[in-house]
């Protein structure tokens, strides 16, 4: 089986990880001449949008897939005519925007925060008016990590805020009290099969994700059937084929407990845990998905987290010591707030999977 990732960063690089080993090969394009999955396959360096390389790509592969959420929906859509393309193509233009993002939850029947898109004065103070503060301003395309995002405190602030993002079409949403962020991961067959890990709790700092504990402390089964309720209703409406990650809130006083505030359709940050602490790693499920092929058992093992290693990769020795605790770098170079690898920890019990948590973080 052939495959093809539009994007060659550490998830395409996890991917060939895991799909070299069921017989596929990998092509990756990607215009990075360094691009972290480039030694696991054929890399093929052109832009996105450059016809000659997606030809390229949709002549050899079986099937195309990618690792990031602002592929050109273009592109997608051009190699579709091509080749299989999983996930849908839609799903791109769906999460690409965050206006159509919360209508198409909301028309789900998802409950998200209040908000009102921004794309003029009027429509500012409008949104002001109706949504309150605080809130927060998004750009409606291309933020991740944290970027393109402004608290609003108070009205006052909201034309400031607007203007530091270079007034751009936008999204005011309310600010949401969450008592903590979760997120789920799911991943649908050709055939409509789904499966959904077990819901885990994301700590984030300045935007960018650094822990996730698996499955989420005291997780109980209401909470994870809400999840896999709405995200199976997700995967439904999409037609979706592939690893579908849905971050979610939880907050007092919702029905159900939980807002969503999106998703990706692709294998995702809160997901890296599954590769040791699952019995079939979200990486492998995406491409078993993608090929046609049956999806493999989830099978928890016990309590895992997985730390991020952002902007310096720490000695590695010291790490490796330590019980329990696996290290995936990805080869990239150090840059401040740069994702260049992860730390999973296991444990029996979520005491055990605690104290190592406290011994691997002592050593970041
Ligand atoms: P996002 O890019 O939308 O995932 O936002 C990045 C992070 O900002 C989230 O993981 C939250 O920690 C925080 N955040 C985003 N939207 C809200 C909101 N409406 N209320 C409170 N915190 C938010």
């Amino acid at each position: 089986m052939k495959v093809a990732v539009l994007g060659g960063g550490q998830l395409a690089q996890m991917m060939a990880l895991a799909g070299t080993p069921l017989g596929m090969s990998f092509t990756f394009l990607d215009p990075a001449p360094d691009a972290p999955a480039g030694s696991l396959g054929r890399h093929v360096r052109s832009g996105f949008e450059d016809p000659e390389g997606l030809d390229a790509i949709g002549q050899w592969a079986d099937v195309v897939t990618w690792d990031f959420e602002n592929v050109p929906a273009a592109s997608a859509r051009r190699l579709a005519h091509q080749v299989a393309v999983y996930p849908p193509p839609r799903s791109l233009e769906v999460s690409q925007d965050r206006v159509v993002e919360k209508e198409f939850l909301r028309s789900l029947g998802i409950p998200v925060p209040a908000f009102a898109p921004v794309d003029s004065n009027e429509s500012l103070r409008r949104a002001v008016e109706a949504i309150g503060t605080p809130s927060v301003l998004k750009t409606r395309r291309f933020g991740y990590d944290g970027k393109g995002q402004r608290l609003v405190r108070a009205a006052g602030e909201a034309e400031e805020a607007w203007r530091e993002l270079a007034r751009q079409p936008a999204v005011l949403e309310a600010f949401v009290p969450f008592t903590r962020e979760l997120s789920v991961v799911a991943v649908r067959g050709r055939e409509g099969a789904v499966v959904a890990y077990p819901l885990v709790e994301n700590e984030h700092g300045e935007g960018i994700l650094r822990l996730t504990r698996a499955p989420a402390p005291g997780l109980t089964p209401r909470l994870q059937h809400r999840a896999e309720d709405y995200v199976g209703r997700m995967l439904a409406a999409l037609d979706y084929v592939g690893v579908l990650a849905l971050e979610l809130f939880q907050v007092d006083g919702v029905d159900g407990g939980l807002l969503a505030n999106e998703f990706a359709p692709r294998v995702h940050n809160s997901g890296h845990w599954t590769i040791e602490g699952a019995g079939t790693s979200q990486f492998e499920n995406h491409l078993r998905a993608v090929a046609g092929l049956p999806l493999g058992t989830l099978d928890p093992v016990d309590c895992s987290a997985m730390v991020n290693l952002i902007g310096t990769v720490p000695e590695t020795a010291p790490l490796l010591a330590l019980p329990g605790t696996h290290l995936h770098l990805y080869g990239k170079k150090p840059r401040p707030g740069r994702k260049l690898g992860h730390v999973t920890v296991l444990g029996r019990t979520e005491a055990e999977r605690e104290s190592r948590l406290r011994e691997v973080l002592a050593r970041l």
